[in-house]
């Protein structure tokens, strides 16, 4: 395996697995092909076909390590306009006569649907419609919906004595009435554009600033339901000196696949999954970067993830090897240690599961990466009562929603999390789903440890592109994204 250095250029180190070299590309040229193409961001991909399977665009793993796999299949996700059958947006649909409250793409796939939504339709029709629950949401605002929301599905699930499905709870808290004043009727038209959200005439205006992520956001559940997971191909691209992330995740995208035919043809869904997969490992890099003046010549880094979610922090550990560890050529070993009395783990041994499959270059220079997971423990108790603690470098919370005084089961854990964070005087990277609650997080730990700031709260460039809807502040921000805005803190010496 040959590598070439030409005088005074950066080189980039591509593996490809269909031929046994390693493909150098350098800086020049890539600046040539920048030239003739740009970032394709993920709004732009929204036409995109679905790309089936990448193998056949060449770069990617060599891993030949026992690992685990999770194939965890997406969950049954319901739109208030999107046929309950086949999950296909319906712009003229037929809504069901009885409950009014779910929509099928045509007559065949109402009936064939008929069976399965008997039970759960007899009682939205009695408690929705006949005793008039929906159309009590009318003008209701913020906290006054949430409640009646919250109280219908309650009612629901006592009438079926079963408690409902996330799926069917989200036709209560997600229901088929006007975005704008809540109006719950069998004329409201839905939006042309996404085909997502529906209005009564005149109540269209407001939902534009929003319609082109609802757009996304149907183009993704669509694709999502019809194909099942997937698994964006990162190219392993090494870096030779330490890539400094630039503010965009689109123009480091490009970078990394340069302007592969996989890059150019990358669907939307995939994309927007490419970044929720990165947003962990990427978002941690980008604040190492911002707290830490020696993050490049470091050898080894220790980060310690708090309120970690098996399904989010706990999985995709491949990714930082190939966007963390590659970008930083000096750096040797990584631990990774996710704690949270959330964090559930499968029944797998855990040094299996913690097990990162490297590339064959990585595993040739001895590099480690290992993953602790410390799960079922809150972060405190990790650092007060674990033999193997070790000092973090870098202490991440992402989404905690940590200005919350509710927390885990109904007792408020953070202060002492948090005081315990702060004591490592490590840099403490906060993100949030909305520009709203970053604040009020920072503040949190401000009433508890004297910080200064490393980073103030902004956008984060390297969030989740993949939007989710909000039911917790659903009148000011109706779609949210993992890790969408960003601070650094660290405690005043
Ligand atoms: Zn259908
Ligand atoms: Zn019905
Ligand atoms: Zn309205
Ligand atoms: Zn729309
Ligand atoms: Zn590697």
């Amino acid at each position: 395996m040959g590598r070439r250095k030409q005088h005074g250029e950066k080189s980039r180190v591509v593996e490809d697995k269909n031929s046994a070299s390693m493909k150098i590309i350098n800086q020049s040229a890539l600046g040539i092909r920048s030239l003739s193409s740009l970032p394709i961001d993920v709004m732009s991909r929204i036409s995109y076909p679905f790309v089936k399977s990448f193998e056949k665009y060449g770069t990617i793993n060599d891993v030949q390590e026992d690992t685990i796999e999770f194939d965890y299949q997406p969950r049954f996700v319901f739109s208030c306009n999107s046929c309950l059958c086949c999950m296909k947006s319906c712009s003229d649909g037929i809504v069901c006569q009885f409950c009014q409250m779910v929509v099928y793409c045509t007559e065949k796939h109402k009936k064939e649907n008929l069976k399965k939504h008997e039970e759960i339709c007899k009682i939205f029709t009695e408690v929705c419609i006949k005793n008039g629950g929906l159309s009590l949401a009318e003008n209701t605002r913020g906290d006054d919906y949430r409640i009646l929301r919250v109280k219908l599905i309650e009612k629901i699930q006592n009438s079926a004595r079963r408690p409902l499905s996330l799926w069917e709870k989200e036709i209560i808290l997600y229901p088929r009435v006007c975005a704008k004043c809540h109006r719950f009727g069998n004329d409201l038209k839905p939006c042309s554009h996404c085909e997502m959200v529906l209005h009564c005439a005149g109540h269209e205006n407001e939902h534009l600033k929003w319609c082109p992520e609802y757009r996304l956001y149907q183009k993704i559940l669509s694709m999502q339901y019809k194909h099942g997971n997937v698994n964006p191909d990162i190219p392993n691209v090494i870096c030779e000196d330490s890539k400094i992330l630039p503010n965009n995740f689109d123009s480091f995208i490009f970078e990394i696949y340069s302007s592969s035919l996989y890059y150019r043809i990358m669907d939307c869904y995939t994309y927007a999954t490419l970044s929720h997969v990165s947003t962990v490992p990427l978002t941690s890099l980008y604040a190492f970067q911002k707290s830490r003046a020696n993050w490049s010549t470091n050898d080894s880094c220790t980060i310690h993830v708090v309120g970690a979610e098996f399904q989010f922090e706990g999985l995709n550990l491949h990714v930082w090897e190939k966007l963390f560890m590659h970008l930083q050529p000096n750096l040797k070993s990584l631990h990774i240690v996710l704690t949270g009395p959330e964090l559930y783990v499968p029944d797998v041994p855990l040094d299996l599961l913690g097990k990162v499959p490297l590339c064959s270059r990585c595993r040739k220079s001895s590099r480690k990466i290992k993953v602790s997971y410390v799960s079922r423990k809150l972060y405190h108790e990790y650092c007060r009562t674990s033999d193997d603690y070790v000092k973090p470098d870098l202490i991440c919370l992402f989404n905690p929603g940590l200005y919350r005084l509710t927390g885990y089961n109904g007792t408020d854990t953070w202060p002492e999390t948090i005081r315990e964070a702060c004591n490592s005087t490590a840099p403490i990277v906060v993100t949030a789903y909305t520009e709203h609650e970053i604040p009020r997080d920072i503040e949190r730990i401000q009433s508890i440890c004297d910080m200064s700031f490393i980073l103030k709260p902004q956008r984060n460039p390297y969030a989740s592109l993949k939007p989710d809807r909000n039911f917790v502040s659903d009148d000011t921000v109706p779609l949210i994204y993992k890790n969408y805005y960003i601070s650094i803190v660290k405690k005043c010496l």
